[in-house]
């Protein structure tokens, strides 16, 4: 994991989630680039077509913003919001 990466990552004050459509997806990693909290990776495991999806690396980082849906040139992934995420403390910036 790169710093820059590592530094986007904080408790969310709302918690996201993100579907992804595993088989959709050719690995390019753009949704992992344009998270703006860092909260995507690409997973070891490979699709059918031999690609390395995108997963969450802790829903804790996810505000469900969708930026990763609107990125992803096969739709293959979205993200959603869930609601008030109960890990967030009042200290912490939210994003
Ligand atoms: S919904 Fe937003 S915060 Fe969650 S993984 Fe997608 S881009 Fe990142
Ligand atoms: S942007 Fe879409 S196609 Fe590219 S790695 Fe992410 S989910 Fe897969």
């Amino acid at each position: 994991m790169s710093e820059a990466l590592a530094k986007k990552r904080k408790i969310q004050k709302y918690l996201g989630n993100v579907e992804v459509k595993i088989e959709h997806c050719k690995g390019c990693g753009f949704c992992v680039e344009f998270c703006p909290t860092g909260a995507l990776e690409l997973s070891k495991s490979f699709n059918k077509k031999g690609y390395h999806p995108p997963m969450l690396v802790d829903q804790n980082y996810c505000n469900g913003c969708d930026l990763c849906g609107l990125y992803c040139p096969d739709f293959a992934i979205f993200g959603f919001r869930v609601g008030p995420n109960p890990n967030f403390k009042k200290d912490e910036k939210a994003k």
